[in-house]
C-alpha cells in the first residue's frame, strides 16, 4: 500500500470498519514517512477459505476464532484490545498474501505460526501461553526445550 502522497510503503493503520453487508474492511492508514492519512478497502474472501486442522478435516476461515485464541491466551497481561484486533488484522493480511490464485486453503498450523510470530514481538508471556495450547507439547521437557530455546533467542537479542 503506497503512500499516495510520498509514495512510502510505510504506513500503520489507525482505524478499520469491517462492512458486513459488502465483506470488505475500510481502513484508515497513517503514512510514517510524511504522516498523511489516507482510506485503502480491501476484500477478504473469507467464505471460500479453509482451514485445514491437523486432523486433515477441513473449516471455514474464522477471524473470530484466532481472536479469542489470542484473547486466552494475552488474558491479565499488558496487552491491549487494539493490538489484539491489530494482530488478527495482520494474520488476514498475511493469509490473503499467502493464498494465491486457486489455492482457497490453508493449514491450521501456518496461521498458529502467523499468531506466534506476532505475539513473540508483543508479549512474552502470551506468546509461551500460546504455544502451550497450540504447539500441544507432548511432555514437560519438550515444553521446557521451547522455553530455553526462547531464552537464548532472546539473549541474542539483547
Ligand atoms: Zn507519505
Amino acid at each position: 500500500m503506497r503512500c499516495p502522497n510520498c509514495g512510502s510503503h510505510d504506513n500503520k493503520v489507525v482505524d478499520s470498519r469491517t462492512n458486513d453487508n459488502s465483506n470488505s474492511i475500510r481502513r484508515r492508514r497513517e503514512c510514517l514517512k510524511c504522516g498523511k492519512r489516507f482510506t485503502s478497502y480491501e476484500t477478504i474472501e473469507r467464505v471460500s477459505l479453509l482451514v485445514i486442522k491437523r486432523d486433515g478435516s477441513r473449516q471455514s476461515f474464522d477471524s473470530q476464532k484466532i481472536k479469542n485464541s489470542i484473547i486466552a491466551a494475552t488474558g491479565k497481561r499488558p496487552v491491549s484490545m487494539k493490538q489484539i484486533d491489530n494482530i488478527v488484522e495482520s494474520i488476514e493480511m498475511q493469509i490473503a498474501n499467502a493464498v494465491i490464485g486457486d489455492q482457497q486453503e490453508i493449514a491450521s498450523s501456518v496461521i498458529g505460526d502467523m499468531v506466534m510470530e506476532e505475539l513473540k514481538k508483543i508479549d512474552e508471556v502470551a506468546y509461551i501461553r500460546f504455544a502451550a495450547v497450540y504447539r500441544q507439547f507432548k511432555d514437560v521437557s519438550t515444553f521446557v526445550d521451547f522455553i530455553k530455546n526462547f531464552e537464548e533467542e532472546i539473549a541474542k537479542k539483547i
